[in-house]
């Protein structure tokens, strides 16, 4: 029954059937009939109910495995063992990043904030600390946005020097001085290289990283050795702060090039 999907989506997603209805404007009445009488919507109702949710058509009417998760925003397939286990890491990633970052919002949360932000900036009434919380409301979607892009690396930058290297682009210059904002934003944060352009940080794009190995190898450096860390400690939570993370891909840097060098002496 429709009823049985929703009630689910609604929980995954935290929020009330009420609420549903204030968000979408789809009202309670409607929603007790999918209740009591097994109704489905249809047209613009069951579309917006998707796109609430983040989920397809198909699978709000059960006629998909295929399933989004509102959370993550991960699309796979419910009945694969596979897909929900690549699913079920994905959450532990997750929420690895926000024991480290602080936050990383789902794709639900940080468009539904973005709109706002944009909306309240464009009525062009705010005054400066106004619109400098509206921008930083923004530059957080763009940053859960990266982080996740990164598949949730816990090397991407932190969330200031995210917010600097947006600060270094022309256009971000020009957007948020053109409500005041850049001043106060610029004092806060500051300005640094590393990305050129777009709003996903590329590890490629940081100069101070060129020299070092293509990001791919220092990542299977850190995955191996987490892979120690895990078999020494078992698996729970080790508090490293970004300072040692850096100090620990450059310590498993040295190992990897020492191990390089030793087998390519043994081969000889
Ligand atoms: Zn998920």
């Amino acid at each position: 029954m429709f009823y049985d999907v929703f009630e689910q989506l609604c929980q995954y997603k935290g929020v009330s059937p009420a609420r549903f209805s204030s968000d979408t404007g789809i009202g309670q009445s409607t929603i007790s009939m999918w209740k009591k009488k097994g109704g489905t919507p249809t047209g613009g109702k069951l579309r917006d109910t998707a796109n609430y949710f983040g989920v397809t058509v198909d699978y709000l009417l059960g006629e998909s495995p295929f399933a989004r998760c509102p959370g993550c925003g991960f699309e796979y397939n419910e009945d694969d063992l596979k897909e929900n286990t690549a699913h079920r890491m994905r959450h532990d990633k997750w929420a690895d990043a926000v024991s480290k970052f602080g936050f990383c919002w789902s794709y639900i949360e940080r468009e539904r904030v973005k709109a706002d932000s944009r909306t309240r900036l464009e009525a062009g009434v705010l005054d400066e600390s106004d619109a400098v919380d509206e921008y930083e409301q923004i530059f957080k979607a763009l940053f859960s946005r990266s982080l996740e892009g990164s598949d949730y690396s816990l090397l991407h930058p932190p969330f200031d020097n995210y917010v600097a290297m947006l600060l270094n682009q022309e256009s971000w210059q020009k957007a948020t001085s053109k409500h005041g904002a850049l001043n106060t934003l610029l004092k806060k944060y500051g300005t640094r290289p590393g990305i050129p352009n777009g709003t996903y940080f590329n590890p490629s794009d940081t100069p101070t990283q060129k020299e070092s190995p293509p990001a791919e190898a220092e990542g299977s450096v850190l995955d191996e050795f987490a892979g120690e860390l895990i078999a020494a400690y078992g698996d729970k939570p080790i508090g490293f702060d970004d300072d040692d993370i850096e100090d620990i891909a450059a310590y498993m840097k040295l190992v990897k090039e020492r191990r390089e060098r030793k087998k390519r002496e043994e081969g000889k």
